[in-house]
């Protein structure tokens, strides 16, 4: 396969007017498409090879496949695009369609269905699939006898409740008397090392399933192909460091940081409400922790996939230290032989293992848990290092250039210990001199409205705060008309009110017409931003009823939820909606896209 692989990349080259072409057609896609151009190519291409012969027609092969897709950060978006390329160019008849455009009365006549979704937080759905999981695992739901479906579920086992939708729907279906074709899959963050070997069955069952004949043929199209227009998420760009400062007062008792970083040469682009994704490296304090407590030689070389690192490399540039995940708790509990521990692995034991997930970092399972590693165990048993994301603070039409971050530290001393953040630390330490491999993580559905002359209500607690100064410095560029009212909280407003001669000067300069606080720590009482939601509740519905759109950016697992809530009760208070109803009308400002959340 690679030599077939090899050999055409070889033949591969294209003429002046077909490359300026492609080039032409490629300018301006965004990853996803990208990736399903280069997936469709790569299977057309082997097809060719195979016999000359192009796909037969989609009627040959019977029936349709549907992939469906629930995405929050595009990655569930991107496995289904190359899925849905690769069948379709080996004669598959597709249909691919993201959660919200899928019409509920469909279900009942699908037949074939392959389900891409992540979970969010412990046990969310996507925002754009809240409305269908909500179908299809409620009551409504119809029998599914005829259904025949596969479901890859994508997820992060430093939750709890791991892959948790995926699972739900893959019994539901069940339930409802489908057809498994390929049994569930589960995608850690490294979510290729899974979702590669899993596309590539699902889709040979399918085609099974759908009568086509021909095998599908093991390419590597399934994986990430890199871009050759600029840098990605395989690819980072290194971005020099312009300013790091703390935004925050020095006894505030933590510290935020306002970074700016160039992206000259890169000729990466970014939309407001896009992300950064980092590739951090873990701190050198934290990896000589964890060679003292393992007793680990870090100059001792280790072979692991194909590549020999000396441990210390592994560990800080190649491996997850700072989260802890379920197959690591069970790794630990094996090699240590603590039956304790893994008895926190149980269906039953949920509530402690959620406490263990949170409070607790690898650095204190190696304590409590003391057993002998050797460095190629240990390196073969962690998580691969993963990005971390960032909403970017600034609008290109703005900076130029530059990206810039909101980002608190996270260092905290714990069970007699110093711990930290991965990202946050690499980010929060980042000196002149040094280099931050970073990309562009597109976040399509956190996008400003289309018409300039639409309002935007954008709420934004904590670091939350940060793609809101990004869509100000936007809308003040592009002269957009519609008003532009932030609601914006922290703890203490002499220590931590982020940004604030910027949002000063936005509402001197009428780029911001409104700005709520809610400061928790200032009194007696806490106050949070739902609070001014409520009390501003006449007004913001309104705005809604006139077409504003509704921004939330921060924690999911509280704040976001309890700002639904208020929302509702606004609805309820202002609108002489029912709880029901209320609820309903924020569903379908969901689906509009006018009610939009980047929260994790
Ligand atoms: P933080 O200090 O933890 O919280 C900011 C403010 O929100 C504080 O005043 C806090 O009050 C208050 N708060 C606490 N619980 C709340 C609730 N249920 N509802 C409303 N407000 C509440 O904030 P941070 O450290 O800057 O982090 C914000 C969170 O947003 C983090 O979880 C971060 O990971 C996340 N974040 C997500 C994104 C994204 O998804 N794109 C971007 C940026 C940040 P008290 O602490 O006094 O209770």
């Amino acid at each position: 396969m690679n030599a077939v692989v090899a050999t055409q990349t070889g033949l591969a080259s294209l003429d002046g007017d077909k490359l300026s072409a492609l080039e032409r057609l490629a300018d301006g896609l965004g990853p996803a498409e990208l990736y399903w151009i280069a997936a469709w190519s790569a299977a057309r291409a082997e097809r060719a090879q195979r016999g000359g012969v192009l796909p037969p027609t989609a009627k040959a092969v019977g029936d349709r496949l549907t992939v469906l897709y629930g995405s929050q950060t595009g990655q569930a978006k991107r496995i289904a695009t190359q899925l849905a390329a690769r069948a379709e160019a080996t004669g598959l008849s597709v249909r691919l369609v993201r959660a919200d455009g899928y019409a509920q009365r469909d279900l009942a006549k699908e037949t074939h269905l392959v389900v891409v979704i992540s979970t969010q937080g412990d046990a969310e759905p996507p925002d754009d699939a809240r409305g269908l999981v909500e179908f299809i695992l409620g009551k409504r739901a119809p029998k599914l006898p005829g259904l025949r479906y596969s479901v890859l579920g994508l997820g992060d086992s430093s939750y709890p409740q791991f892959c948790a939708i995926g699972r739900q729907l893959d019994e539901r279906f069940a339930e409802l008397g489908g057809t498994r074709l390929a049994p569930l899959g589960e995608a850690d963050v490294d979510v290729d090392a899974v979702a590669g070997p899993w596309s590539e069955r699902a889709l040979e069952q399918a085609r099974q399933a759908l009568g086509a004949s021909t095998p599908v043929a093991r390419v590597a199209t399934l994986q990430p192909v890199p871009s050759r227009a600029s840098h990605t998420r395989e690819r980072p760009f290194a971005a020099s460091v312009l300013d790091n400062q703390a935004i925050v007062a020095r006894d505030a008792g933590r510290d935020i940081r306002h970074v700016e970083l160039s992206l000259e040469g890169s000729s990466l682009h970014y939309e407001p409400g896009d992300a950064l994704g980092v590739w951090p490296e873990n701190p050198a304090a934290l990896v000589d922790q964890w060679l003292s407590v393992l007793k680990l030689d870090g100059e001792q070389p280790v072979r692991h996939d194909g590549k020999e690192l000396p441990l210390r490399r592994w560990l800080s540039h190649e491996r997850e230290l700072t989260r802890l995940s379920r197959p690591l708790i069970a790794a630990v509990a094996d090699a240590s032989g603590d039956s304790e521990l893994a008895n926190v692995l149980r269906s039953d034991q949920a509530s402690r293992l959620a406490t263990l997930l949170a409070d607790q970092q690898p650095i204190d399972l190696w304590r409590q848990h003391p057993a002998a590693w050797s460095a190629e165990e240990l390196v073969s048993t962690l998580r691969p290092q993963t990005p971390r994301l960032y909403s970017i603070a600034s609008s290109q039409k703005a900076v130029g250039d530059e990206v810039h971050l909101t980002g608190a530290v996270v260092d905290y001393l714990a069970h007699g210990e110093r711990h930290w953040g991965a990202a946050s630390s690499f980010i929060g330490g980042a000196g002149d001199d040094q280099r931050l491999p970073v990309f562009i993580e597109e976040n399509e559905p956190f996008r400003l409205p289309k018409d300039a002359s639409r309002d935007v209500i954008m709420i934004g607690p904590g670091t939350g705060v940060a793609p809101f100064r990004a869509f100000v410095q936007e809308r003040r560029e592009t002269g957009a008309d519609g008003r532009n009212w932030l609601f914006f909280g922290n703890r203490q407003f002499p220590r931590d009110f982020l940004y604030q001669i910027e949002w000063q000067a936005a509402l001197r300069d009428g780029s911001l017409d409104r700005l709520d606080l809610a400061f928790s720590r200032d009194g007696d009482a806490k106050v949070y931003v739902q609070q001014r939601i409520r009390e501003q509740g006449r007004e913001l519905y309104a705005w809604l009823q006139d077409g504003a759109h509704l921004y939330v950016c921060g924690d999911a697992n509280q704040m976001a939820k309890d700002v639904h809530a208020a929302l509702v009760d606004v609805a309820v208070t202002h609108g002489g909606q029912s709880h029901e109803q209320a609820r309903e009308w924020l569903s379908a400002l969901l689906q509009q896209g006018r009610y939009a959340r980047d929260v994790y």
